[in-house]
């Protein structure tokens, strides 16, 4: 009973109050019948965010019709199931590298820790993005509560990038490995605190949003460079190693956040990538792209550091 009220409770919080409640019924969609699909100029305006994608919306659906349009065709299918494949593999990932990879390479406690929080952070970002997607077309409060969580969701992603690679990057050089970690804890946390205020996350905060999302990833350069620096320069091995990942890295955020702003190729052809290929899909699935690259880097500095001595002072 308790359990039942606390899930009861936290469906409330995120507006997703009647998954219950067959009676609630919105829009054109039957309780046995197929999810009925509308067009770009008859949803209501909280849906409303790409002129260039026509049809294939769904709208206004009771949460348990949200739930099942997980097995139905929408322009937000690749959407929800990019990021729920990718978080299954990350998953099975982390496992892996708990039973397998990391133990395999003689790691410590704190290797695991590092690894799985890192990939933990990535999980709680894609599953985040799939649940906003899954649930925005019920309300207009659902698709306010769901998207704060994505957002926040996008930044436990960047985390779950910036504490590893912080943390082996500066393996040997403890004091700048703790000064970035703080500096980065206390950015995250004050965009984090922003993003609880329901202001920021109308369309108005849309551009001040946008830029301050690119300051926190262009923020990684700092410690990048100084790193390099610190290193010795682009002659130490382990900088011929590892800056190369950090630039593709960082060509792959910056190839997600192209699609993600540009709405290419569907502002080109609008209604032709209606169901596959729009931006938004495109930018999922850079994401998931860019999250297993930087586990696979950071796997690697990992064995480096591991099979290498401290050189530094
Ligand atoms: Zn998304």
């Amino acid at each position: 009973m308790e359990n039942q009220m606390r899930s009861r409770s936290s469906y409330t919080i995120l507006e997703i109050d009647d998954l219950h409640n067959p009676e609630v019924l919105c829009g054109n969609s039957g309780i046995s019948g197929s999810i009925q699909l509308h067009k770009y100029d008859d949803i209501p305006a909280f849906l409303k965010g790409n002129p260039y994608v026509k049809e294939g919306y769904r709208v206004l659906l009771p949460g348990y019709l949200c739930l099942r349009s997980l097995f139905s065709w929408s322009n937000e299918s690749i959407n929800i199931w990019s990021h729920v494949l990718g978080c299954l593999i990350i998953f099975f990932l982390m496992i892996y590298d708990n039973i397998i990879g990391i133990p395999s390479l003689h790691g410590t406690k704190t290797d695991h820790v590092i690894v799985t929080i890192g990939l933990l952070c990535f999980q709680f970002c894609l599953l985040s993005s799939a649940g906003y997607h899954l649930f925005m077309c019920h309300s207009e409060k659902a698709s306010e509560r769901w998207l704060a969580l994505d957002l926040n969701g996008i930044l436990v992603g960047l985390l779950g990038c910036y504490l590893p690679g912080v943390h082996y990057a500066f393996f040997c050089m403890s004091v700048w490995r703790d000064v970035y970690l703080i500096t980065i804890c206390f950015l995250f946390g004050g965009l984090f605190c922003l993003q609880m205020k329901p202001k920021f996350l109308t369309a108005r905060y849309y551009r001040l949003r946008i830029i301050l999302y690119v300051l926190i990833c262009a923020y990684g350069i700092i410690p990048s460079l100084h790193w390099v620096w610190l290193s010795g320069g682009v002659s130490n091995p382990i900088v011929k190693f590892f800056f190369p990942k950090v630039v593709v890295e960082y060509l792959l955020a910056i190839l997600a956040f192209t699609f993600y702003i540009s709405k290419i190729p569907e502002r080109f052809s609008p209604g032709t990538f209606d169901f596959v290929g729009s931006s938004h899909q495109l930018w999922h699935i850079v994401v998931v792209i860019a999250f297993l690259y930087w586990h696979h880097a950071g796997k690697q500095i990992l064995a480096y550091r591991i099979s290498n001595q401290c050189t530094y002072p």
